[in-house]
C-alpha cells in the first residue's frame, strides 16, 4: 500500500482533506447560537492538543480523517466566537468566508508578495484596491502610495520611521550622534493613543521622555487648541516635534480626533501627521460616517486595518502615505540580491524597498475579491448598520436607571457600568471586572472591559451583523442576574463578617 507520505501530496487527499475541513467550517457559519468565549483550562487543552498528536513524531502516522475533524472543531471552540451573535467583546468581527477563501488559494501556491516575480497578482490588486480606497480618502491619484503590512503596529511603525527619517535626513546613517542638543526628536500622542504607538517610539529611540501627550475632551478627543502652546514648552526643553499621531476611531470608545484642526497646525509647523485609523478609516466606506474623518487627505501617512472593519482574516492592513516619495524614506538600503537599481515594467511594482517585511502574505487578495465580487455597498451596509446597533443599544442603556453608559458612541464600541445602587468607586470597578469574569464563565456572551481616567467599565464591540438589540437587552439582563449574585454574595460575605466581629 503506498504511504501516507506519498500521498500527503496529492490531489486526492486534497479533495478529502478539504471536504472535511469545509463542511466542519459550514456548520459553523450555520450555528447561530448564544455563545460567549469558552476559555478551556490549558491543562485540559494541552491534553486535547497533545492526544492528536502521533507516537513519537518519528514513525509515519496513520492518517484518519476522523483526527483531522477534531482538529477543526478544536481550533473553533478554542476561540472567541465571532460568528456568534453573543460575540461582542473585542475588535475581531463577524466572517466574510470568501476572503478566506481567497486565503487559502495564497497558502496553497506559496507565493509570497512584496517583489512582483513572485506575487503578481497581490501586487496588481495592492494598486487596484489603493486607488479604490483613495477615492474615499482623497489623496492625490498621482502622488500617494500604499503598502500592506502584517497589522497596524507594523504599519504605525514604518509610518513613523518614514517620519523621523524625513525630519532627521541623518539618522539612518549616523543613527543618535545625527541629533543635536537643541534638536532632540519628539513626538505628541493623544492620552489615549493606541500603545502600539508608544512601542514604535520606543523602538525609534526616541524614548517616552520625548513623547508629549495632548490633553482630551470629554469624547476624549484631543483639544487641538493645547497643541500650539505645548510645541512651545517643547520647543524650550530642546524638542523637536517631527510627528503628530493622531487616532481614527480609538480602541478603547472609538472616538475621533478632530482632523482638520489638527491638520491646521501641523502643516502650519511642518510636522508629519500620522493617523492611526486601525479600527476607524473603515468608516470613510460609509456615506453616513465619513464626515467624522474629515481632514484626512491631510495626513502623511494612515494606517487602516482591513482586518477590523473591513471583516477580512486578520492580518491584512493598509498603510496610506500622501507623496509616494516620503515612503521610500523609511529604509534606506542596497540589497543587491534583491533590489534593482533601474527598475524595468516589472519590478516598479515591487514593494519591498518601502516595506518591512520580506516574505508577506499575499493579504491583499481576499480582501480585493470581497471588493471585486460583492462592491463597496456590503461593507459600507455592514459597517452602517453595526453603528446603528451600537447608538441604538446607547439609547436603550440610557433608559435603564441601573446602568450607566460613558460615552455617546461615534462607532461600533460602547463602554458602560452596571450600578443597580450606590456604591463606593472601588466598589463599582470591582462589581465590573467581577462582571466581565462572570459573563466569561457563563459563556453566553462574550464582552471586554476597559479602564477610561481610572473609571473600569464594560466594553462591547460590535463586528458581527447577526447581532441585534434585542441579543443586547438579553445581555442586560444576564449582567443583572449575574450582577445581583456577585453582589448578594459580597452582601453576605460582608455579613459573616459583621457576625463574626460582633462576636456572634
Ligand atoms: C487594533 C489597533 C491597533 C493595532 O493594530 P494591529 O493590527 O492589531 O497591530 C492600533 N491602533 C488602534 C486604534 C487599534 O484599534
Amino acid at each position: 500500500m503506498e504511504s501516507i507520505q506519498h500521498r500527503a501530496f496529492d490531489a486526492d487527499h486534497f479533495r478529502d482533506c478539504a471536504s472535511v475541513v469545509v463542511e466542519r467550517l459550514a456548520a459553523y457559519l450555520d450555528d447561530h447560537s448564544l455563545r460567549g468565549l469558552a476559555l478551556q483550562p490549558p491543562a485540559a487543552l494541552g491534553a486535547a492538543v497533545r492526544a492528536l498528536m502521533s507516537g513519537d513524531g518519528d514513525s509515519p502516522a496513520t492518517f484518519d480523517a476522523e483526527r483531522l475533524r477534531t482538529i477543526v472543531d478544536l481550533f473553533i471552540s478554542a476561540g472567541i466566537q465571532v460568528h456568534s451573535p453573543g460575540s461582542m467583546g473585542r475588535q475581531f468581527t463577524g466572517i466574510l468566508p470568501l476572503p478566506a477563501l481567497v486565503e487559502m488559494i495564497g497558502s496553497m501556491v506559496n507565493q509570497p508578495s512584496s517583489f512582483y516575480e513572485a506575487g503578481q497578482l497581490p501586487l496588481i490588486a495592492e494598486r487596484l484596491m489603493a486607488a479604490e480606497l483613495n477615492r474615499f480618502i482623497g489623496y492625490d491619484p498621482e502622488r500617494f502610495a500604499m503598502i500592506t503590512t502584517s497589522g497596524g503596529s507594523l504599519a504605525t511603525l514604518t509610518a513613523m520611521l518614514a517620519a523621523r527619517n524625513d525630519a532627521f535626513p541623518d539618522f539612518w546613517q549616523r543613527g543618535c550622534r545625527a541629533v543635536g542638543d537643541d534638536d532632540v526628536p519628539a513626538v505628541m500622542v493623544s492620552e489615549d493613543v493606541h500603545y502600539s504607538v508608544s512601542r514604535a517610539i520606543g523602538i525609534l529611540g526616541i524614548g517616552a521622555e520625548q513623547v508629549i501627550r495632548l490633553p482630551i475632551d470629554a469624547e476624549r478627543r484631543i483639544r487641538p487648541e493645547c497643541i500650539r502652546p505645548l510645541l512651545q514648552q517643547a520647543r524650550m526643553r530642546g524638542l523637536k516635534v517631527f510627528c503628530l499621531v493622531a487616532t481614527a476611531g480609538s480602541t478603547s470608545i472609538g472616538a475621533f480626533d478632530p482632523l482638520e484642526c489638527i491638520a491646521d497646525v501641523t502643516e502650519d509647523e511642518g510636522i508629519w501627521l500620522h493617523v492611526d485609523g486601525a479600527h476607524g478609516a473603515s468608516l470613510l466606506l460609509s456615506d453616513v460616517h465619513r464626515p467624522k474623518l474629515a481632514g484626512i487627505a491631510r495626513a502623511d501617512s494612515i494606517v487602516w486595518d482591513a482586518h477590523k472593519l473591513l471583516f477580512v482574516p486578520p492580518p491584512c492592513t493598509l498603510l496610506f502615505y500622501r507623496d509616494r516619495r516620503r515612503s521610500s524614506g523609511a529604509f534606506r538600503q542596497q540589497a543587491s540580491y534583491v533590489f534593482e537599481k533601474e527598475p524595468d515594467q516589472y519590478t516598479v511594482f515591487d514593494t519591498a524597498e518601502i516595506n518591512f517585511e520580506c516574505t508577506k502574505r499575499p493579504m491583499i487578495v481576499g480582501l480585493w475579491a470581497a471588493w471585486s465580487l460583492y462592491g463597496r455597498s456590503l461593507f459600507a451596509d455592514k459597517l452602517d448598520a453595526l453603528c446603528a446597533l451600537t447608538a441604538a443599544f446607547y439609547e436603550h442603556l440610557r433608559t435603564q436607571s441601573d446602568f450607566e453608559v460613558l460615552h455617546r458612541p461615534e462607532c461600533n464600541i460602547l463602554c458602560f457600568r452596571y450600578a443597580p445602587y450606590p456604591m463606593s468607586d472601588e466598589q463599582l470597578d470591582a462589581l465590573q471586572l467581577g462582571l466581565r469574569d462572570a459573563i466569561r464563565e457563563d459563556g453566553t456572551f462574550f464582552i471586554s472591559k476597559v479602564e477610561i481616567s481610572g473609571v473600569t467599565a464594560l466594553r462591547c464591540v460590535f463586528g458581527n451583523h447577526l447581532t441585534t438589540l434585542q441579543h443586547c437587552i438579553q445581555l442586560l439582563n444576564k449582567i443583572r442576574e449575574l450582577g445581583d449574585r456577585l453582589l448578594a454574595g459580597v452582601a453576605e460575605h460582608a455579613g459573616a463578617e459583621v457576625l463574626e466581629a460582633t462576636g456572634v
